[in-house]
């Protein structure tokens, strides 16, 4: 999913960043998911906060490490590992919000410490699962926490004709949101590029939002100082590219260089991800 970047406070200021697929499971189905695989798939592990910490000092560097998957707050140390990381560095999050130890986490985590909480608004599985309440508490939760915490739901052209429904329930609830494109297929047309400008008007979804993922031939970050990180915590520049940097129990190699993006098509454009660091690159 992009996300454009959000309002950074002056001092929270940082060297790195690991984008980590921290599990692959997740307690949702959404039917445009692809950071998931079937409860079936690979197994949730603890994080090794340890070796983790250990492998961050080792680079000399901070680091801003975002949590994604799957479902982060699934991992059943991701409380006590966000505490370790947080003495020293940032972190952020991706996630469904309906996990039971957000109320801890909105307790013993310094908001000061969290660059931002992305919590994605999967309509269809909120409603079918009653978990739109809890949702909805853990937002405020954590919004009367000075956390910052946004809500998002995928622009999916399947829940064109319950747009106006969304906004409604979320408008009585006090939560403002936005959708992001969505990044795929459906009805045999791929997107983001095949949505129509009616269909972009009625997500409010810009055209620099959908040309945000053709960065063929731009200049990028992946590798350079951004990198993401696989559920056993296999690091490369970025999902379309694979080249091994090392393993964050071990150790850290960042490439010299930034690079120009061979993918045609991307979905996690770093100079919107992070323009803090896509912009520290050039000096
Ligand atoms: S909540 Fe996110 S990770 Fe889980 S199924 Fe939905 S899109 Fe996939
Ligand atoms: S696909 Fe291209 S633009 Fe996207 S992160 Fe990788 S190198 Fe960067």
């Amino acid at each position: 999913m992009i996300v454009m970047e959000r309002v950074r406070n002056k001092n929270q200021n940082y060297d790195a960043w690991l984008h980590w697929n921290v599990s692959s499971q997740c307690n949702f189905s959404c039917d445009y998911c692809f950071g998931k695989t079937s409860p079936n798939g690979t197994s949730i592990f603890s994080i090794d906060s340890i070796k983790l910490m250990n492998t961050l000092h080792d680079t000399g560097k901070i680091f801003r490490i975002s949590f994604t998957g799957g479902e982060p707050f699934l991992i059943p140390n991701i409380i006590e590992t966000s505490q370790q990381i947080t003495k020293k560095h940032f972190i952020s999050f991706n996630t469904n919000l309906v996990s039971p130890k957000i109320q801890e986490f909105s307790k013993v985590i310094f908001p000061e410490r969290v660059l931002n909480i992305h919590a994605s608004l999967h309509f269809n599985e909120l409603i079918d699962k009653k978990l739109l309440s809890r949702f909805i508490e853990n937002f405020h939760l954590l919004n009367s926490r000075d956390f910052n915490i946004y809500a998002e739901a995928i622009a999916d052209p399947a829940d064109l004709e319950k747009i106006d429904y969304y906004r409604s329930l979320m408008l009585k609830e006090g939560i403002k949101f936005t959708f992001a494109p969505f990044y795929g297929k459906h009805k045999n047309k791929f997107y983001p590029q095949s949505y129509t400008s009616e269909e972009m008007k009625l997500f409010s979804i810009s055209s620099e939002h959908i040309e945000a993922f053709n960065q063929k031939g731009s200049k990028c970050i992946a590798g350079f100082n951004a990198a993401v990180v696989s559920p056993k915590g296999n690091i490369s520049p970025c999902f379309q590219i694979q080249q091994p940097l090392g393993n964050i129990y071990e150790s850290i190699t960042f490439n010299e260089n930034t690079l120009y993006c061979p993918s045609n098509n991307c979905a996690c454009p770093l100079n919107y991800y992070d323009s803090y660091l896509f912009n520290k690159s050039k000096s």
